[in-house]
């Protein structure tokens, strides 16, 4: 048996891998500079490219560019009326951000339990969470897999819910065929550089429904409007605008807008290697009982943001710490997505507590993100499946 690193062996390779990277060509960089010299740093026309860019690829009607996908998150919330004694159901096995847009509104979160094969939150435990103050669900489609569209719009609709898609991880994901971004009522995506496109921070809601895009335009813009059909006082000087909601900054500049553009362009060739990297970790891990694989359900055609290994620990002789300590050393940085987000501090202190999500539990204990990004080579996804079964065969009982 070889020596783990961890224990003085020599490591599997010799430089590190993170789990996630951005990838930025000479055209992504000629697309900025190329912006950088225009009339327009921002409010300018990249901003109307990216939108419709970014409808050709969800298949939306709408779409409104945003800083970041936490701003994204927001002006969605904002869009779909939350406020003070609202209660909206989200996964507890996400970013902070999934449930903190509720707050931002007034609203409460309310955490329903994870399916325990595919992560994402489950139908049933979200219809066990509905009450009257039920106003909408945050669905996460949690590592780029689309939750249960189909049975979770049906609960939408039943009980008058907006449904909010978190699509920060599943931009070109299909779900019975239709883009993830033209499903639910509103979708939200982040394009920070772990993502699989990125435009350095920014964010975009996606919507088929006017009355909604409108909510987001105010939003993200001060609630100011040069709209006469929206204005009390409507007037013809050439300056006069008004404010006629409580909005935001959420802009995005145009240069960030040039390089997701460029970003876009590589969509394709994105989700292609980041399908082949999956394949060949599926390959490589389904059939060890010691290791658990994310299942994977038909009905999503999945654009993979993270690759996630359960480490069943009543098996192995190590706990996932020394099992994350020990890949760490063979120079495999993984990750952990995520800490329950009832469980973060601020949640306890307004008064959530732990137990509330048994499977979301486990599931943290046992979780760990292995490297998943485009310019991963074959040889490092060699390296990583090397490091993994190098570990097992050292740990197992
Ligand atoms: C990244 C992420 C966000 C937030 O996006 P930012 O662009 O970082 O603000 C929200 N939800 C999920 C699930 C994410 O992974």
């Amino acid at each position: 048996m070889e020596t783990l690193a961890i224990l003085g062996g020599r490591p599997v390779r010799s430089t590190p891998l993170t789990y996630g990277k951005q990838y930025i060509d000479e055209e992504d960089i000629q697309a900025v500079v190329e912006t950088l010299k225009s009339d327009y740093l921002t409010c300018g026309p990249k901003i109307t490219e990216l939108e419709e860019a970014l409808c050709q690829v969800t298949g939306a009607k709408y779409c409104v560019a945003v800083s970041n996908g936490t701003a994204a998150l927001h002006i969605a919330a904002i869009a779909a009326g939350l406020g003070e004694g609202d209660e909206v159901i989200t996964s507890p096995i996400t970013f902070a951000a999934s449930a903190n847009c509720s707050l931002y509104c007034g609203a409460r979160p309310v955490f329903a339990d994870i399916n325990p094969e595919t992560y994402n939150i489950d139908p049933k435990a979200i219809r066990r969470c509905i009450t009257p103050r039920t106003k909408a669900v945050v669905a996460v489609d949690f590592t780029g897999q689309a939750v249960a569209l189909n049975e979770i719009r049906s609960i939408c609709d039943k009980h008058h819910l907006t449904l909010i898609e978190d699509a920060a991880h599943s931009i070109g994901t299909r779900y019975n065929g239709r883009p993830v971004g033209s499903i639910a009522d509103l979708t939200a995506f982040s394009f920070h550089p772990v993502k699989t496109v990125t435009s350095g921070e920014g964010g975009a809601v996606t919507t088929n429904d006017e009355a909604l895009y409108k909510r987001l335009l105010l939003a993200r813009s001060h609630g100011i409007t040069r709209d006469r059909a929206q204005m009390t006082f409507p007037s013809d000087d050439p300056w006069y605008y008004e404010q006629i909601t409580l909005g935001y900054n959420y802009r995005l500049t145009d240069f960030q807008a040039a390089l997701l553009l460029s970003q876009l362009k590589k969509l394709k060739m994105f989700s292609a290697r980041r399908k082949e990297i999956v394949a060949k970790y599926n390959e490589a891990f389904s059939n060890i009982p010691q290791i658990q694989v994310q299942k994977e359900i038909p009905e999503s055609d999945t654009v993979r943001h993270l690759y996630i290994l359960r480490i069943k620990c009543d098996m192995l002789t190590c706990t996932r710490r020394e099992f994350f300590d020990a890949l760490y050393a063979e120079n495999i940085h993984c990750q952990v997505h995520y800490i329950p987000v009832y469980w973060l501090p601020y949640y306890e202190k307004i008064g959530y507590k732990k137990g509330l999500c048994p499977n979301a539990e486990t599931y943290y204990g046992e979780c760990m993100s292995l490297p998943l990004y485009y310019s991963l080579s074959d040889k490092d996804v060699d390296d990583v499946i090397r490091a993994v079964n190098k570990l097992i065969a050292y740990y197992r009982k």
